[in-house]
């Protein structure tokens, strides 16, 4: 008997892992891919595109390599205890490599939608369109599992920031961090001749409210109004 039918999207962490585990389980899986390579949001590229995740230059992964690792494939040896964004792209080639994944992955084939048959209730089916080279196409899949991520789709409500951003002009700032987590503690920002940022460890909303007062109280001295 056939194995099922499954459409995973997304080439990123999550997917890979996905995929090795279908063929492992009998299933058949398709893979579609947005962008034209594996690594999702581990695969730096100089120039931010959009529709695909992005991380910065300097990113280095704050999980141990034993913790990011899949669990039957570990990092080597020789590898540092706390991969840089190169070694992880590194190692995610590796696996790729290592269970024959490639040829499943379908690039530059973005889903655009998902949606269950219309006789979903008896078939589970679902309808998977898929535009690649400016054509939509409809797949038929018994399953589909979605492995897109977090953090393709810019989440920016600068909208509701207005204030930030009025404060770091009026300053002169080049940048005005709000150090929020571990993962802003790994941004390198140049040195310029402005004192370029606000720094403050890891504040809670609280803490980064207070920190805008304060900013808005320098501009009130000013006689600068928000
Ligand atoms: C700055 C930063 C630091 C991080 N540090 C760590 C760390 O130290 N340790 C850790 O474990 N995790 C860390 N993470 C979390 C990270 O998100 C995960 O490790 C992991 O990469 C998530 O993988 P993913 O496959 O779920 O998603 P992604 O890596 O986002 O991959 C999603 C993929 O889906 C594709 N895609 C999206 N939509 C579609 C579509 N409609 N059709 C086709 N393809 C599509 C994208 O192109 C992309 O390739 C960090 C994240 C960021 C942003």
């Amino acid at each position: 008997m056939p194995g099922k039918r499954i459409a995973v999207i997304g080439a990123g962490v999550s997917g890979l892992g996905a995929i090795k585990v279908c063929l492992e389980e009998g299933l058949e899986p398709t893979h579609f891919e947005g962008s034209d390579d594996i690594g999702g949001v581990w695969r730096y590229e100089e120039k931010a595109k959009t529709d695909r995740p992005s991380i910065y230059k300097s990113v280095i992964s704050n999980s141990s390599k034993e913790m990011t690792a899949y669990s039957d494939y570990p990092s080597p040896d020789h590898f540092p205890n706390y991969l840089p964004n190169s070694k992880i792209m590194e190692y995610l080639r590796m696996y790729v490599q290592h269970f024959g994944l490639m040829k499943h992955i379908h690039f530059l084939s973005k889903v655009c939608s998902v949606r269950k048959r219309s006789n979903f209730s008896c078939t589970g089916q679902w309808d998977v369109v898929v535009e690649a080279e400016g054509k939509q196409k409809c797949y038929v899949f018994d399953g589909v599992m979605v492995c897109s991520g977090l953090c393709t789709d810019p989440f920016l409500p600068l909208h509701n920031f207005p204030a930030f951003r009025f404060v770091a002009e009026s300053l002169g700032l080049e940048f005005l961090v709000l150090k929020t987590g571990r993962t802003l503690e790994k941004i390198k920002i140049p040195e310029t001749e402005n004192k370029p940022w606000l720094e403050h460890e890891r504040p809670s909303k609280e803490v980064s409210v207070t920190l805008l007062a304060i900013y808005s109280a320098m501009l009130e001295e000013q006689n600068v109004t928000v």
